[in-house]
């Protein structure tokens, strides 16, 4: 693995604070670099180097690259669905211009071998199958984040059978973490929840109780990056996008699992303009394919996440 030299861009939000840190444990310190238009936490400061990078400067990235000549490249650099909403121009320019430069210096230097831009539940539309949805479906997304994130796979794909490049992708469901807030999605409210338990022992939820929507603790979301980056590149069949999940639950669920642990704790709905597009997208989903392909198996479940979730808060906002 010395001769890997790895770029991740937008290194500072939710994913890739955590990604960063698993890749330097993979990798060297050194080898990997982080970058973001925002300054970094100290912990990632620390952990390795850092520079700033915008990716919408094409020629400061396209700099980047033949200075470090990066073998891998993780592009977590994105608008997020209730962000996008409130700007749906620079959503498409940031999701969509974003991974073109990143495509575009993949295809032209032959040192960059593998690349990744995570998708997400929200190319998904109100015409899909909502239970268990499959991995090739109507696809007709009603916000401006699902619309980028679906042209992004197309490209994706487009880019692999075309010019040869090799990128990976996984549909992430709702991330759950607790290292660093995350970037105004729609799931948002499974990780506020757990503070609000801990702060103040009652959440007002934007939701409707019982929207049930595919979620996944940020171990194993690591963990399937890991595993796709590293799977042969044979074994990566699907070069859109791979479905992917570990559970689905409804805000009342995800209260009376933290009650198991908080028996005081109450819970109030309120939903807001988040709820429709929480409708748009799937219940649940069917991710055979990535099992198949490449061997993708979860480890947390609803209860082992909130009992994770609750014990690393405690500590931290003690
Ligand atoms: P985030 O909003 O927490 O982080 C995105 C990072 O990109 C931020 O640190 C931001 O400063 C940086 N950034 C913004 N503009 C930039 C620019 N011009 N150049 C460089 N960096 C820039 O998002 P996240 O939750 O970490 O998401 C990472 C990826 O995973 C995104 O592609 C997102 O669509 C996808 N995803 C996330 C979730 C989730 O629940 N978090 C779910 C599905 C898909």
């Amino acid at each position: 693995m010395q001769k890997e030299k790895v770029l991740v861009i937008g290194a500072c939000g939710q994913l890739g604070s955590e990604l960063t840190l698993a890749l330097r444990q993979v990798y060297s310190d050194a080898q990997v670099l982080a970058t973001d238009v925002v300054p970094p936490s100290a912990e990632l400061l620390v952990s390795g180097p850092f520079a700033q990078l915008d990716i919408l400067d094409r020629e400061a990235f396209f700099a980047l690259v033949d200075k470090h000549q990066f073998t891998q490249i993780y592009h977590l650099a994105a608008i997020l669905s209730a962000n996008a909403e409130r700007n749906p121009a620079f959503a498409w320019k940031l999701n969509i211009d974003g991974l073109m430069n990143v495509l575009d210096v993949a295809k032209s230097r032959d040192f960059v071998k593998k690349i990744y831009c995570p998708s997400s539940i929200a190319v998904f539309g109100p015409h899909t199958p909502t239970n268990d949805t499959p991995q090739f479906t109507v696809m007709d997304p009603n916000t401006i984040y699902g619309i980028t994130k679906l042209v992004d796979e197309r490209l994706s794909e487009y880019y692999f059978q075309k010019f040869n490049v090799d990128i990976r992708s996984l549909r992430y469901p709702g991330l759950i973490s607790y290292k660093t807030p995350p970037g105004g999605g729609t799931t948002d409210y499974a990780v506020d929840i757990y503070y609000k338990a801990i702060q103040a022992g009652h959440y007002d939820c934007f939701l409707r109780e019982d929207t049930s929507l595919p979620m996944m603790y940020m171990p194993d979301a690591i963990k399937a990056t890991l595993d796709l980056m590293h799977a042969d590149s044979d074994k990566v069949k699907i070069r859109s996008s791979y479905n992917l999940t570990a559970m689905s639950f409804t805000p009342t669920q995800v209260a009376e699992s933290i009650r198991q642990h908080i028996p005081s704790f109450t819970i109030s709905y309120a939903p807001d303009f988040r709820q429709q597009i929480a409708d748009s997208w799937p219940n649940s989903i069917d991710d055979t394919a990535a099992r198949q392909d490449w061997g993708w198996k979860p480890s947390y479940d609803l209860e082992a996440m909130t009992a994770d979730m609750l014990k690393n808060l405690r500590e931290k906002l003690r």
